[in-house]
């Protein structure tokens, strides 16, 4: 039988399983960028929104390049998953323990 472990808390799987297949791709071609575009207000929240990404370090605007991810959760984490897939808690709780 195959062993799991959950790549959230790192405890071992027994039977109730969970996947989260997650893939991160940029949705325009950055080729295709005209000047017009670069007046849009919405290129503006494109690059407004992959700064965020690439502040939480899952993304780096370098690459191009679809990224997938798989993970195996337990029960428990897949709920917690569930209830906030980016991870923002966790990021706010970072920020404010900087200071
Ligand atoms: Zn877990």
């Amino acid at each position: 039988m195959l062993h799991y472990t959950c790549d959230s808390c790192g405890r071992s799987i027994e039977s109730e399983r969970y996947v989260a297949r997650v893939e991160v791709a940029p949705a325009f071609d950055p080729e295709d960028l005209t000047e017009e575009d670069l007046d849009d207000d919405h290129l503006e929240q494109v690059a407004e929104s992959l700064l965020e990404l690439e502040s939480t370090g899952d993304f780096v605007l370098d690459e191009c390049e679809p990224r997938k991810f798989r993970f195996d959760l337990c029960p428990r984490c897949w709920k917690k998953y569930l209830a906030d897939p980016l991870g923002r808690d966790a990021a706010r709780r970072l920020n404010f323990s900087k200071n």
